[in-house]
């Protein structure tokens, strides 16, 4: 089943030319209507119209996070804000984010995209979809909402949290398609069971899970615990948003990506260069439609592979392989996207903490967790086991104030935390992926 089965199913020669065609039509948009890519085109002598082949791609510059950052807000906007109907942002480093802006055609497309990925994980018009991504400026909550209605479906605007009211929905209303980030699906799991609610009676058929990076372990438990065909959904807001590509229910084996609105590469990311089918390094996006903000070559940060091997399902398009983890240091944490450097900004405010830490992850029954383990100095570490408890209680409250994210704190013992003569190691990541 598709959705757009002309361009879902297009042969790769015809796939090809259009996306050559569209390349350069983008190119052209934004040399004339964003001074940052003028300039950086100029910087790698290179003009849209030396552009004669999608090989030529690999000679444009890439375009960055860091980029985005310092055109804050709208420095990257390569229609005017007349045109702009919407704009989403996601968190950042520096506690400004990143600011994406669609036009009216962005948003169609966009539906179109989510619309496709929906039947291509074995919805269709009639389907209930419980939308339980969050609304807002997250790109998550209305993308999936715009896919659903495109599609025909009902779509239920319920977003995150409260789920015990989520589970009555579910019951009540007869969804029959749940979207919402695997962790959360399973801690829906663990509330059902605690509330007598059993997945085996509720209509629900396919799950659609993205947001944060997931196993083939953690499927098959979500599976079996909710009853439902588990797809692996992947977007990002710099990119579009949801849908940028997803697995196929016939095979769910790799995620199509929709090659007819962007080019995906896969680059070393020490280097820069690129990388043949089927090596892993890391995702590398052209969008070759938007209007709002269109990016050259951006740096996705995410590792994958790229495989254009042919598909039981029919679509053309090439797969990337689950996510298996990112290229900076960046940790998602029951969704929400958080930073070392973040973390590292509130310890220094608070008295008595040294700059030594490490932030173990890990994942207890279905939930990530978060422990901060920071050195506190001398003085303080042979103070009262009463200052030293308040003091964590303040690391905790700060942290979850400024960051959204819940953790414990875990004072040590001054010089007790590894010292690294290069990069410190910040992270130990114990979430089996
Ligand atoms: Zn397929």
């Amino acid at each position: 089943m598709y959705f757009n089965e002309e361009f879902e199913t297009l042969p790769r020669p015809a796939l090809e030319a259009l996306q050559l065609k569209r390349l350069q039509n983008v190119l052209e948009r934004v040399y004339a209507n964003v001074p940052f890519y003028r300039a950086s085109f100029a910087a790698a002598g290179i003009k849209p119209s030396d552009v004669k082949s999608l090989a030529d791609l690999r000679r444009l510059p890439f375009t960055t996070k860091q980029d985005m950052r310092n055109s804050y807000p709208y420095g990257l906007f390569a229609a005017p804000m007349e045109e702009i109907v919407r704009i989403h942002a996601s968190s950042g480093t520096t506690g400004k984010p990143t600011v994406v802006g669609y036009t009216l055609k962005d948003i169609d497309t966009w539906s179109e995209l989510m619309a496709r990925s929906f039947v291509s994980a074995g919805a269709h018009k009639g389907d209930i979809i419980h939308n339980a991504y969050g609304y807002g400026l997250f790109t998550g909550g209305l993308g999936a909402h715009y896919g659903a209605e495109r599609l025909g479906a009902s779509v239920i605007p319920i977003s995150g949290g409260n789920t015990k009211r989520q589970l009555m929905i579910m019951q009540d209303f007869g969804s029959t398609v749940l979207t919402c980030t695997p962790s959360y699906s399973l801690f829906m799991a663990e509330e059902a069971s605690a509330e007598g609610v059993d997945f085996k009676n509720l209509k629900l058929r396919v799950g659609i899970f993205g947001a944060e990076p997931w196993s083939e372990a953690m499927r098959g438990e979500i599976e079996e615990k909710l009853n439902l065909a588990a797809i692996d959904i992947y977007g990002l807001s710099e990119i579009m948003g949801p849908g940028v590509a997803i697995e196929c229910i016939e095979a769910k084996k790799g995620l199509h990506i929709w090659e007819d609105h962007f080019i995906p590469e896969i680059i070393n990311p020490e280097t820069g260069e690129s990388l043949p089918e089927g090596e892993r390094g890391e995702l590398v996006i052209t969008t070759i439609t938007k209007q709002g903000i269109p990016l050259i070559r951006y740096r996705t940060r995410d590792i994958t592979s790229l495989t254009y091997e042919p598909c039981i399902c029919g679509r053309t398009h090439a797969r990337i392989t689950r996510m298996s983890g990112r290229s900076d240091d960046m940790l998602i944490i029951r969704g929400v996207n958080v930073f070392p450097s973040q973390i590292e900004s509130v310890l220094v405010g608070i008295e008595g903490v040294e700059p030594h830490y490490l932030l173990v992850v890990d994942r207890v029954g279905t939930l990530d967790t978060l422990e901060v383990q920071v050195e506190v100095n001398e003085q303080l570490f042979s103070d009262e086991v009463k200052e030293l408890q308040k003091l964590s209680r303040q690391i905790e409250k700060e942290i979850k104030d400024m960051l959204g994210v819940t953790c414990r704190a875990k004072l040590v013992e001054p010089k007790s935390i590894q010292r690294s003569e290069g990069k410190a190691k910040r992270v130990q990541d114990n979430r089996a992926l």
